[in-house]
């Protein structure tokens, strides 16, 4: 591996897992189209090699975050029949930029497609994606009639195409089911009410894949977590199917040496050594994303478990040795070595936060080597 511009702390990310976990929520909810979600840059794992990848078994609907996105995504996808779906409110000022990139925004009112008529081509139409609040309060027609105006207004107009209609459930991942049937309910009741075909919805993040699929139609489902491996649900939920794990973060010892009883390591001094204590300094810190808050967190090393000593500084944390072991080791940060393995959903857990967060979090330094 090049250090040269980084340093020996890398990720590594298994392509042909994510395919397989697509292939395996796509079987677990019956669905027959699936649109990857692969906004902030795929999660943290690439967006165009994830993208690439699924591409490869089939899958011809992306969804990303913002307009950046969608142009590098579709700059670098190497094929072109595809869609780009963007999620999430839109600047109006771009819909030039839309229409140029095919980019699909999703849509919630008759004021924004109004505006936006002006701004496309004559010849050119813009795709769109018509979002439906039924409960997750962040965008979205909000009421059966606004569903049913906003529909026929595009129907109603050459340079408009509805690409599909969605909605974003609040509580897919968790035990609130009373929540989740009123959002399911009042979708069905205000789309089937505006007649829009069932082939334009989809409703299923992985939440909904994995444990709603009796209660909405899941024949297109619009998933993230899922592919990358890991449990949106937890640790409340259980996972009904497995899913290959996807993410694994390296480092290598960057330096050992042995401090004397009573010496400490790292800022403030809260680590001080009761004996003689083999130690070694990892280069990587909480620029890289390796939080401030997971000092005394599990590392991996020749498959045995040790762990993070003092503060976690920038862009060096410390661990504890058994024994002097050569600069160059091999640590497993999240990942598999031999028996033991540290996995997303517990490095979350110990941060206190979710998996989401935490694979959004790892910043540019650290390379992403794909297998
Ligand atoms: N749909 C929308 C509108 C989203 O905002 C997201 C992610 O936050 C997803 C789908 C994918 O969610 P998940 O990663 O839980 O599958």
């Amino acid at each position: 591996k090049d250090t040269l511009l980084t340093r020996p702390s890398w990720i590594e990310i298994d392509l042909g897992a994510i395919q397989e976990n697509a292939q395996s929520i796509m079987a677990h909810a019956g669905a027959k189209r699936l649109i990857a979600v692969v906004k902030a840059d795929g999660y943290g794992h690439g967006a165009t090699p994830v993208a690439n990848a699924l591409y490869e078994i089939g899958v011809r609907d992306f969804a990303v975050a913002t307009i950046g996105e969608g142009i590098k995504l579709r700059q670098e996808l190497a094929y072109q029949d595809y869609r780009i779906v963007l999620l999430g409110v839109q600047d109006i000022a771009h819909v030039d930029v839309m229409v140029k990139y095919r980019l699909s925004p999703a849509i919630e009112s008759i004021d924004w497609l109004s505006v936006a008529l002006q701004a496309i081509p004559e010849g050119a139409t813009l795709d769109v994606e018509l979002a439906v609040d039924t409960g997750m309060g962040r965008m979205g027609a909000h009421s059966k009639e606004a569903v049913y105006s906003v529909y026929r207004y595009i129907k109603n107009n050459d340079k408009l195409e509805l690409g599909g209609v969605f909605t974003h459930f609040a509580t897919a991942d968790d035990s609130n089911i009373g929540y989740y049937k009123q959002q399911a309910q009042r979708f069905n009741d205000w789309v089937t009410a505006a007649g829009i075909p069932r082939q334009y919805w989809h409703l299923a993040n992985s939440g909904s894949a994995l444990w709603h699929t009796q209660e909405i139609d899941t024949r297109t489902i619009r998933v993230g977590s899922v592919l990358y491996g890991y449990n949106p649900g937890a640790p409340l939920l259980t996972l009904p199917i497995p899913l290959k794990h996807v993410f694994a973060l390296k480092s290598r010892i960057g330096a050992v040496h042995q401090l004397i009883t009573g010496e400490s390591v790292s800022y403030g001094a809260t680590y001080t050594a009761q004996k003689p204590q083999w130690v070694a300094t990892l280069p990587i810190g909480y620029a890289d994303g390796y939080l401030r808050r997971m000092a005394g967190m599990r590392v991996l090393i020749n498959g045995k478990v040790t762990y993070v000593i003092g503060r976690i500084t920038m862009d060096q944390i410390v661990i504890a040795l058994d024994q002097a072991y050569p600069i160059g080791t091999e640590v497993t940060l999240i990942g598999r070595d031999g028996d033991n393995e540290i996995t997303v959903e517990e490095f979350a857990d110990y941060a206190n936060t979710i998996p989401h967060e935490i694979l959004t979090s790892f910043g540019p330094r650290l390379p992403r080597i794909y297998k």
